[in-house]
């Protein structure tokens, strides 16, 4: 059993220190395996946060002049130390978050995705050059930082998510200020020791630890250029509205509510074994987790429940420590019960229960925030379960008669961040993949997330503004271009005056 009694007192990671919050004011980190306060967090007042952004503004300068290739070698090193630190971090992740050891060891690798591609930025930063646009001037334009930019971090992924958001706002030479999610702010502080033990210079990254105030002032503050956010929809939309604004860039990331359709042809094994870890995984608290899975015709239904129902009897919840647990507990005593809510509202509209994971047999023994999975039938449009995120192992079966009523469906839904079909028919899944109007799309892949040097976002209400998470359109969102023509008088050249717009 997960065994921890000392509480830690957390700071902010300013200038290359690790510094005490002034305000007073904490928030409980718990171990949610156990239930139990781990350590408490500082929530920072204006004047932390604008002390952190003006370090950040010292250090951008000589960060900038840095060549790019010596800012990769930081950003090469801190990989390499994330590597042999991982255990560690795995450790950390576990802890405040509740993951299992594996999936906290896939979030870091794929987190790794975004360094690797950060140290490609050399190349990513190449600009364009064309001769003799006029006469004898040259163009050019350069991808320049924009200087102080924020990120702004969910607790679901306290590495991954943080990683993708900042790697490359580094190593194209802006300052970063991280503000992590107040429930897993471990991470984010065991990640800033390893770019200062890679020689990143103090001040260009920097972790804010605090709440709305805290993130208020990033997007109010006139220093900040650009904000990347990473949450749920409705603090995605208000951060998209409030940083627009105050003149930022913005991209806000938000909820989302994944499908998965069956067709008659699938092979139903696979598809409930693919279904079993991308929906229940990390206690179903992925932004890309399946939430629905709408099976194509009642033959199809009815079997595929029943399948369902066999395996998903099998799966185990506890503690990380167990290495035979399928998922942990969920982050809070609030999300708890949150969830809970979810499903007995859906009762009364007419859902119907498969499987009921309100009382796990872990949660007779143990204060951790503890639910099994549950599996709903009979989920309809317009019911509550089926319209919000539920972030938590509550999962949807929506029947319906063809593959054009499931892409309505999909579509007329305002979140769309990931969505994926299961067929053996070409001619199907080229028609989902054309029609469907959702960002990111599987075809017999269960959580269809892009490998880190394609670009992450949904659409819809699962993203506000322009920009990817990840991907090569970091790069765009993390630099401005500047576009210079050149002429060099050569020796009694004339120069005439014309007072007409200049053209070729
Ligand atoms: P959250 O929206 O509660 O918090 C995210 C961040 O915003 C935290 O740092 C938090 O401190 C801050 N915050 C919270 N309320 C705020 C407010 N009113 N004003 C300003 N800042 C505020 O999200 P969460 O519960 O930490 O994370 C889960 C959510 O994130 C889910 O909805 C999940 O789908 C979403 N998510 C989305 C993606 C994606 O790529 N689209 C990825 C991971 C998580």
């Amino acid at each position: 059993m997960v065994t921890n009694t000392e509480v830690k007192e957390l700071g902010h990671f300013i200038n290359g220190e690790i510094v005490a919050g002034t305000s007073g004011k904490f928030s409980d980190v718990f171990n949610p395996s156990l239930g139990a306060v781990i350590a408490k967090v500082p929530i920072a007042t204006k004047e932390e946060v604008q002390l952190a952004i003006a370090k950040a503004k010292a250090a951008f300068p000589a960060w900038r002049a840095q060549s790019v290739g010596k800012r990769v070698e930081i950003v090469m090193k801190f990989r390499q130390m994330m590597t042999e630190r991982i255990d560690e971090l795995i450790d950390i992740i576990c802890l405040e978050s509740g993951k299992t050891v594996e999936d906290a060891r896939g979030e870091i690798t794929r987190g790794l995705e975004s360094v690797d591609l950060a140290i490609s930025a050399p190349h990513l930063l190449k600009g364009d050059y064309s001769v003799n646009v006029g006469g004898n001037i040259n163009a050019y334009s350069a991808k320049v930082p924009l200087g102080v930019v924020a990120a702004i971090s969910p607790f679901n992924f306290p590495v991954m998510v943080p990683l993708a958001m900042t790697s490359m706002a580094v190593a194209v030479g802006n300052s970063v200020i991280l503000k992590p999610s107040e429930r897993v702010p471990c991470s984010a502080l065991f990640i800033s020791e390893l770019w200062k033990e890679a020689g990143l210079p103090n001040g260009v990254w920097t972790v804010i630890n605090g709440d709305k105030d805290a993130v208020n002032e990033l997007l109010e503050n006139s220093v900040v250029e650009a904000v990347s956010f990473v949450g749920s929809t409705a603090v995605a939309e208000t951060i998209f509205t409030t940083g627009s604004k105050y003149g930022k860039r913005v991209t806000a990331l938000g909820g989302g509510k994944n499908n998965m359709i069956v067709m008659p042809d699938a092979d139903l094994e696979q598809v409930a074994n693919a279904f079993l870890g991308a929906a229940f995984g990390a206690a179903s608290q992925r932004c890309m987790a399946i939430s629905t899975i709408i099976p194509v015709g009642e033959e199809t239904a009815n079997k595929l429940v029943k399948v369902l129902a066999d395996k998903i009897a099998t799966l185990k919840v506890g503690p990380y420590t167990d290495p035979d647990v399928d998922f942990g507990p969920v982050i809070t005593k609030v999300s708890k019960d949150t969830i809970i809510g979810f499903i007995d509202r859906s009762l009364k509209e007419g859902a119907t229960l498969v499987c009921d994971g309100r009382n796990p047999d872990i949660a007779k023994s143990s204060n951790g925030f503890y639910l099994g999975p549950t599996l709903l039938d009979n989920v309809k449009p317009g019911m509550e379960i089926y319209e919000q995120e539920v972030f938590g192992p509550a999962r949807n079966v929506v029947r319906v008669n063809s593959l054009e009523e499931a892409i309505d469906l999909v579509n007329a839904h305002e979140l769309g961040n990931g969505v994926t079909i299961f067929t053996n028919n070409g001619a199907a899944a080229r028609k989902f993949a054309t029609e469907i109007d959702v960002g990111m799309v599987g075809i017999n892949v269960p959580i269809p997330i892009p490998v880190g040097y394609h670009n992450f976002a949904g659409w819809k209400r699962s993203r506000f503004g322009e920009g990817h998470m990840f991907g090569p359109d970091q790069v765009r969102f993390f630099t401005k271009t500047k576009t210079i023509s050149e002429k060099w008088f050569e020796e009694n050249s004339e120069s005439v005056s014309t007072f007409a717009f200049p053209s070729n």
